[in-house]
């Protein structure tokens, strides 16, 4: 075996990946979007694998209750507050320095997500809601690139590869996303690290098999498993929709879903993103210089943390925002606004 492999040795010997597999991970690039539970399960399978690149996306900053299933972070990590994107960039040149690790703090949002696409070979699903994961099919259906679809929620998780106009969408299953408040959500159940872990290894041996050139070995229905009620489903048989908006119609409704001030309620805390369109610069000494009268400030060079009336909100350099302490969107994007305007 070739010295340049021999740290893959063990996955070399598998004869679905063999020398030639392995070259070809060497040689792939991989845009994770989301760095949570699933995705920092995802990104360190990928990155000991030895792609060539990845890119990593994510627009979240660590919490204590995040380590309980987010396997790349430790207390130091969350201590310093850091995004979640560098963290893990941190932490995944020290497993393979021969991986290129690209971490983006940044919203996913219709006016980025292809220039991230574009650039992969493959994407994975590293996300806990449905409006980036419609974001991201339309995104590989348009751009032709395949991507891999992980959930989990309390003891179950699914996955599903799609491969635009050869297997079924994300739309062709599900064409519209549920609606807010009809679904559990990870407030409300829970999640536990065993089933993240193995919905980000069904993940990841998919991404291989694709990046390999196993294509024909992919899972073609969608996976359901329960690690408390002991199932394993596979729902066989199914088909590209027929009057499928995306990969039938061409009709790329979240791609095209252009809008300002944009506020979504965040799963698993009593909080609210307010992003912005076109991405502004904030300067944080100017923002820190103006709250500084109304209320508590601090900053480093990835977040300012802004308290005021009982609610925190942290703010980004690309101007996004959380607003922790409400659900409520409209008053998010009142608060947010009122105090930082765009
Ligand atoms: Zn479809």
């Amino acid at each position: 075996m070739d010295k340049e492999l021999e740290r893959y040795s063990r996955q070399v010997l598998f004869p679905g990946i063999g020398e030639e597999g392995q070259r070809k991970l060497r040689q792939s690039r991989v845009l994770l979007v989301g760095c949570g539970a699933l995705g920092s399960n995802v990104a360190n399978t990928m990155v000991r694998a030895g792609v060539g690149k990845i890119t990593i996306v994510d627009r979240d900053f660590l919490e204590l209750n995040n380590l309980q299933r987010q396997l790349l972070f430790d207390e130091d990590d969350v201590a310093k507050s850091l995004p979640k994107a560098i963290a893990a960039a941190d932490k995944l040149r020290k497993i393979n320095s021969e991986v290129g690790v690209v971490p983006i703090v940044a919203d996913v949002n219709p006016s980025n997500i292809e220039q991230l696409v574009r650039d992969a070979d493959v994407v994975l699903d590293g996300t806990d809601n449905f409006e980036v994961r419609y974001l991201i099919n339309d995104a590989c259906i348009e751009l032709g690139k395949p991507w891999v679809y992980g959930g989990v929620l309390a003891s179950y998780g699914v996955s599903m590869t799609i491969v635009p106009h050869e297997t079924p969408c994300l739309r062709c299953i599900f064409p519209e996303s549920p609606p807010p408040g009809t679904t559990p959500t990870c407030d409300t159940a829970g999640v536990l690290a065993g089933i993240v872990s193995l919905v980000a290894s069904i993940e990841c041996t998919e991404a291989m098999k694709l990046l390999v050139g196993a294509a024909d070995r992919i899972n073609r229905g969608m996976i359901w498993v329960d690690v408390w009620d002991n199932s394993f489903e596979k729902i066989q048989g199914s088909q590209i929709s027929a009057d499928c908006p995306a990969c039938v119609q061409g009709n790329y409704e979240f791609l095209e879903a252009k809008e300002g001030t944009h506020a979504t309620s965040l799963c698993g805390r009593h909080s609210v993103q307010v992003s912005v369109r076109g991405n502004p610069t904030v300067s944080f000494p100017e923002l820190a210089a103006r709250l500084s009268s109304v209320g508590q400030v601090r900053y480093n060079e990835y977040m300012l943390r802004f308290a005021v009336n009982g609610y925190e909100m942290v703010v980004f350099p690309d101007g996004r925002a959380m607003v922790n302490g409400t659900t409520d969107e409209s008053l998010a994007r009142t608060l947010y606004a009122r105090y930082v305007g765009v």
